[in-house]
Formats: C-alpha cells, structure tokens, sequence
C-alpha cells in the first residue's frame, strides 16, 4: 500500500497553497503525502469519504489556556479543546511564565497529544486563576532578565510573549508594566501579545484619573511590526471601540504599520462591537477561541475561587463552544470561509514564525489536518450581552487527524448542533 490515510472528497482550503477544492488528502508515515483531485482508494490501507465535508490544515488556536492544574480553575486540558475539539495546535496564551515554563513543557508539551505551544507570560507567576489576584501582576512581578533567558532557551515552544493592557492594571501602576513586556519581546526578538479591555476590577482608589480611551494610545507606540492587539471585538472599555462608539483613530495606523489583531473570541466577544470594527474595516487576523475555567463547563477543582471577579468573564450559560464555533460567529458576521479558513491555518503559521510547517497541507509536513462538518440551516447565536444573530451555516468539528493519528470530536465542551431553535 502505498498510503497510510485517504480522506476522500473533501473540499480541501488551503490558502497557504491557494488551493480551494474537492481534492483527496493522502497521509504516509504521519505525513502528509499528496493532495491531488482524485486518489485511488486501492492505494490506501484506509480510506474516509469525507464528501461534503471542509477538509483543512490542522486548525491553529492562537488564544488558549490549557496550563491545567497549575493555573488552578483558569487551565484546561490541552486535548479537550485540542485534538477533541477539531483542533491540532493551541497556543497557550500567558499561562506559563519563566518560572513554570519546565512543568508546561513536561505536563503540557510533551504530555498530550495536541501540538502545544506557548506566549511565555510577562509576569513571574504566570497566568494563574485568570489573573484573579492583580497584586501579582505589578511591575515588580516582571524580571525582564529571567523571562528573555527562558524564552530564548525554549524557542522551540515560546513563540512570544503575553501581557495586558488595561483599566485595572493602568489604574495601579500605569504603563510601566507594558514597556516592559515590549523590552522582553524585543530582546528575545518574538512578537508581543497584548490583551485589550477591562479584566480586573479597579483599585478600591478608583480609575486614579485613567481614561480607558487612552490606553491604545499609549501602548501602540511602544509596539513593533508582528505584535499582537487582542479582542478587537470586547465590549469592555479601553478596547478597539471607544465610549462614543467608533473605532480608535490609532488602530488602523497600527494595523499600518504591520501589528495584527487576533479575536480572542471567549467571554470578551460582542457581536454589537464586532459589527462595529467590521464596517470600520478592521478584519482579524487571527482567531483565537480564548477558552478556559472560568467560561466552560467543566468542573471546578477544589478549593478554586468561584468565579471569577470580573463577572462578565463568565458566559451566561454559553459555557460549551470551541475555535470551530468562533468561526461560525465569523461567518454569522458575514465574513467568507475564505476569509475565515486562514485565521485558523495560515496566518497563525505566520503568527508563530512556522509557516511551511503547520497550518498547511504542502506535502512532506506533519499530517495535521481537521475535518469539519458544514451545516446549512436556521439557527440563532447569541454572546453573553444577549445579542442575538442569525447564522444560516453552522461549522462543527468531525474529526481532526494530528501526525496521522485520528481523534474523534467528542469533547463535552462542544456546543450541540441545536445551537438555537
Ligand atoms: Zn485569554
């Protein structure tokens, strides 16, 4: 036999090659072998008719937090929203830092099965509890020395590096906090990612004079081409949209001048803000799911806060859902596959310096591919400030294969096809 894996039939996307239609994916010693419109089916020891179905390059979440157990209620586990979920790649968004980075790697890294990797946290303790104890999170809590050193000497899993821009932070100790993290990123030369809009509640002192409309202004100048600005699309303050309802005057400079945008979907999403920063023309370049603890359904371990301070943080209800239904709310928002398909595949290969090596079908890579479902019909979605939208197609995840390996999408995160009548 000359192939291991034939998926047959699929409409295959992958616009790392421009190549969009119904092709056959064979795989061969945990590799991708030939892309081609017609494969023979003797050629393969299995074949999968997946017809009807999107066949793509291994999905890329840029925005996870799958640190688990050590970031307490905050991290899940990897294979839940990875290789169970239709998704091969999570990047753990700032839950490692220099000081727990050796147990992400051991427990995380080479534990599960899904690709993992890291935006090493700016701060010493990591992204512990979602960030539930600002104190942590002060200046003094930052070792520039300490957090270059591990991110150049683990460059195989550091693809950048994660901290937060906003009112709560802003509010105790101003932007100190950032110039750092931007020193970090350019000493180890990877690309910053900053979280935009309110996540800790303020100083019991107040705002202490900070206009969260001022925040995007004082971070992007210290940002270089490749950086990261988060949730374009979160409708707390201090976020792309300001108080009177347009887009900050500094975002499209920036976008410019070479930063990108990753949606970092989870409990931040508006549909209300989203539609805002479209019709302004900002369109993401990446798309990360931002999924952890605290807005999924999956049990708290003992002795973890019970929620978390921010409440908002918590979906309502909306606690089962994965990259592949971010990509619904993309499309429901009237963004095209074709335009959704590379935020999950190309651009975040991109993002993380590994284009040509994931997020790709191009024979001779690791055989990473997710196999989606792609239903036509009538359903409502809603975020959690109770907009509502209709989507006239939903995308769920079939399977996913991850080096040639096969795992069913059967996490209990996923959402039910039933998203609303
Ligand atoms: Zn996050």
């Amino acid at each position: 036999m000359q192939y291991d894996l034939l998926l047959r039939g699929g409409r295959v996307i992958d616009p790392a090659q421009n190549l969009d239609g119904i092709h056959d994916v064979a795989i061969k010693d945990r590799r991708i072998a030939a892309v081609l419109p017609a494969i023979a089916p003797s050629s393969a020891k299995e074949s999968v008719d997946v017809s009807g179905k999107l066949v793509l390059p291994g999905l890329i979440d840029t925005h996870g937090h799958v640190f688990q157990y050590v970031t307490g209620r905050f991290g899940l586990e990897a294979d839940l929203c990875g290789v169970r979920s239709g998704v091969t790649c999570v990047v753990d968004q700032g839950g490692p830092s220099c000081m727990t980075l050796p147990a992400f790697r051991a427990y995380v890294v080479e534990d599960k099965y899904t690709r993992t990797l890291a935006f090493l946290s700016a701060y010493l303790v990591g992204g512990i509890e979602g960030h539930y104890y600002p104190s942590l999170y002060k200046p003094d809590c930052v070792d520039v020395e300490a957090t270059v050193k591990s991110a150049l000497e683990n460059r195989d899993i550091v693809k950048g590096i994660k901290a937060h821009a906003e009112l709560g932070g802003f509010a105790r100790w101003g932007i100190e906090v950032i110039k750092l993290a931007a020193e970090i990123g350019r000493r180890a030369n990877l690309p910053v990612y900053i979280h935009f809009g309110q996540l800790w509640p303020l100083p019991e002192s107040g705002a202490n004079g900070v206009d969260p409309d001022t925040i995007l202004d004082q971070v992007v100048p210290l940002l270089k081409p490749g950086d990261i600005l988060a949730h374009p699309f979160t409708r707390h303050p201090g976020g792309f949209v300001n108080r009177e309802g347009k887009v900050h005057p500094i975002v499209k400079e920036a976008l410019a001048r070479g930063l990108k945008t990753d949606v970092g979907h989870g409990s931040h999403f508006s549909f209300r803000m989203a539609r805002i920063a479209l019709d302004a023309g900002i369109v993401p370049d990446t798309l990360g799911a931002d999924m952890h603890g605290y807005n999924t359904s999956v049990p708290k371990p003992r002795g973890t806060p019970e929620a978390h301070p921010d409440q908002e943080h918590m979906f309502f209800g909306k606690t089962r859902f994965s990259l592949v239904s971010t990509m619904t709310s993309m499309l429901a928002l009237g963004l095209t596959i074709e335009q959704v398909v590379p935020m999950v595949t190309s651009n975040p290969a991109k993002m993380l310096a590994m284009e040509g090596e994931i997020g790709t079908l191009k024979p001779g890579v690791d055989a990473d591919v997710s196999v989606l479902h792609d239903e036509r019909g009538a359903w409502t979605l809603s975020d959690n400030e109770g907009t509502r939208v209709r989507a006239g197609r939903v995308l769920r995840p079939y399977f996913c294969v991850r080096t040639g390996r096969r795992y069913e999408s059967d996490a209990s995160i996923l959402p039910p096809l039933a998203v609303a009548a």
